[in-house]
């Protein structure tokens, strides 16, 4: 007899994906591939045993090669992912690694492929930025695929089910996801995972809830249970009780209408109620992501970052790569601007076959334009690349991590450089865009009034600058309680950055995750940002409630706001101000 779970129960993950869904689940149990047997191979039958690895490998490509074919066209975007997999099987630290373990020593293709991908990926999860984290994602998700044609494990069929379920499983790779049919899979939850994994990014896209980093969702739910997801807020609800399904009918029912509400007006311009004009664009990560930009509305692209071309790969993008990936987003944009960073990675990083633990404080270390400025080179053949693609379309260029005067100078004066080179050699380009920097070291904000004389704007980058004013590892969760974007010390860093942009006549942005997070509108709008960039899903909302905002009552807000000491002091300050419009406009109540 199955065991019976029959008691209502909540389980709390990473929200990766917003809305919500309620239906039955259905396991997808990938668990077999985690007991690998181990045995020796006799020396005369190594070769047969590296055959068959090579074989499974093949098998895997195959799969890997019919699941792209037959992708559907919403997640075509997506097929990137896909094919990184095809690449990554025959990947040197994999594939070669686990053939000479088994040459070495002389055990089973199964065992060598496990222990070369669990060293991978400790190698991976050492890493400090949170997207090459994700990656150990893709090697385990690849040597599984190997691993379940070495073993011969039968795997669902994502795309056979033929019931409208919510998808449970202990994690999901691009080519499961890559196969969700819309018409039937509500939306999908799973132990392992975060916001920068493929699965969310995913879910994303075709827009459907997910929670991610349950844990123990596999193991609680069992087949057929019915769920709740609540996307927005990263909760799960196992077997509702009657009243629980009445209220998550209706908020379900709030959120649609409320999205097809804001989803109608989020492609005109936002302004507020004393007629302020706010721009609310898009962060991206790959070119692909521009249409996300474009389908909420975007009003442009606030933050390119440009590190994921540098990854997963031995070599440094070429000028002409670089300059294709470029192109295609400042053209697709165009006439409205993209704000393109440059290299914001550490130098280990950045090479794949090089080791990322040479340095104590990685995220004190020769990370982003100090990485640059020591590799004029690497330097300017992106810089050469974003002169060339500027000539498409509305274009800026941001230097982030400046913590000094002299950085601006320096990056500038390569800036120059690479323009001069290029007019030499008669290629088109634009070197008349703006030149701005992140703000997101407390040295940038202290000089704010020097460094504004240097640039035509400042983008402010709480991500790190609360990681560095408050001494918090913005990934450590030992001490993610600390890291509020609400603490005083935030608040007013933006202040003063925002005032002495004003004073000195430029512009000033934010593209931290503070900008994307609906509650912070008011306080954003009162500290005088002029243009917020945030990932696209959430440009909907934040137009929204810009449009229901004043300027001038955030203003006097804002006088209020900065004499709080504490957190939960200011926290209060925005609930008992902006809590109705804020809760009528996001619907999490
Ligand atoms: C930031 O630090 O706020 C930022 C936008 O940059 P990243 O998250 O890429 O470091
Ligand atoms: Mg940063």
């Amino acid at each position: 007899m199955p065991e019976k779970n029959t008691a209502e129960i909540k389980l709390t993950g990473i929200s990766a994906s917003p809305g919500i869904c309620i239906g039955k689940a259905y396991i997808v149990d990938r668990e077999g591939v985690d007991v690998v047997e181990q045995y020796p191979v006799e020396e005369n039958n190594i070769n047969k045993e590296i055959k068959r690895f090579q074989t499974a490998v093949k098998h895997a490509k195959d799969e890997l090669n019919r699941i792209i074919k037959n992708i559907p066209e919403e997640l075509r975007q997506q097929a990137y992912i896909l094919e990184t997999h095809s690449l990554l099987l025959k990947d040197k630290m994999l594939y070669d690694r686990t053939i000479d373990t088994i040459r070495s020593e002389r055990i089973n293709a199964e065992w060598a492929l496990k222990k070369v991908s669990s060293n991978l990926k400790t190698m991976f999860l050492d890493i400090a930025d949170e997207y090459l984290r994700e990656r150990a994602a893709d090697i385990v998700q690849v040597s599984d695929r190997i691993l379940r044609n070495l073993v011969g494990v039968e795997t669902v069929n994502i795309a056979e089910i033929d019931k409208r379920v919510i998808l449970v499983a202990r994690d999901l790779s691009p080519a499961d996801t890559s196969q969700i049919n819309l018409g039937r899979i509500k939306g999908f939850i799973t132990n392992l995972g975060g916001k920068a994994s493929h699965t969310g990014i995913i879910a994303r896209t075709l827009e459907i809830p997910a929670v991610l980093g349950l844990e123990n969702a596999t193991r609680i739910i069992k087949n057929d249970n019915i769920l709740i997801i609540d996307g927005t807020t990263g909760t799960v609800i196992v077997n509702p009780t009657e009243a629980t399904l009445i209220e998550f009918e209706d908020r379900r029912a709030r959120y649609e209408e409320y999205k097809s509400l804001i989803g109608r007006s989020s492609h005109l311009p936002a302004e507020t109620t004393d007629g302020i004009p706010l721009q609310a664009h898009g962060n991206i990560e790959l070119p692909e992501e521009v249409f996300a930009v474009i389908n909420y509305g975007g009003d442009g692209v606030g933050l390119y970052r440009t590190e994921f071309q540098y990854m997963n790969r031995p070599d440094f993008p070429t000028e002409d790569e670089l300059f294709d990936k470029y192109k295609d987003v400042v053209e697709v944009m165009a006439p409205k601007s993209v704000t393109i960073r440059t290299l914001d990675i550490n130098g280990d990083k950045a090479l794949a076959n090089q080791s990322v633990a040479d340095e104590a404080n990685p995220a004190l270390g020769l990370r982003a334009i100090r990485y640059c400025l020591q590799k004029p080179d690497v330097f300017k053949t992106q810089l050469r690349a974003i002169l060339r693609a500027a000539a498409f379309g509305n274009t800026r260029i941001m230097f982030p991590m400046i913590s000094s005067y002299e950085e601006i100078v320096a990056a500038i004066r390569l800036l120059d450089e690479a323009a001069e080179s290029l007019y030499r050699e008669n290629i088109a380009f634009n070197r008349d865009i703006d030149v701005g920097i992140m703000v997101e070291v407390p040295s940038a904000v202290i000089m704010a009034d020097v460094l504004a004389g240097a640039v035509d704007f400042f983008s402010i980058g709480t991500n790190d600058l609360i990681q560095y004013a408050m001494a918090i590892d913005r990934g450590n969760p030992l001490v993610a309680h600390l890291y509020h974007a609400l603490h005083p010390a935030n608040i007013r860093m933006i202040k003063h950055v925002a005032d002495v942009a004003r004073e000195k006549g430029i512009k000033v942005f934010m593209c931290g995750e503070m900008a994307g997070d609906p509650a912070y509108v008011p306080i954003l709008l009162g500290l005088g940002m002029d243009e917020l960039s945030m990932n696209p899903q959430s440009i909907p909302v934040v137009k929204s409630l810009i449009r229901s905002l004043s300027v001038a009552e955030a203003k006097t807000f804002i006088t209020e706001v900065l004499k709080q000491p504490t957190v939960a002091d200011v926290e209060r300050l925005v609930r008992n101000t902006y809590g109705q419009i804020l809760s009528a406009q996001m619907y999490t109540g």
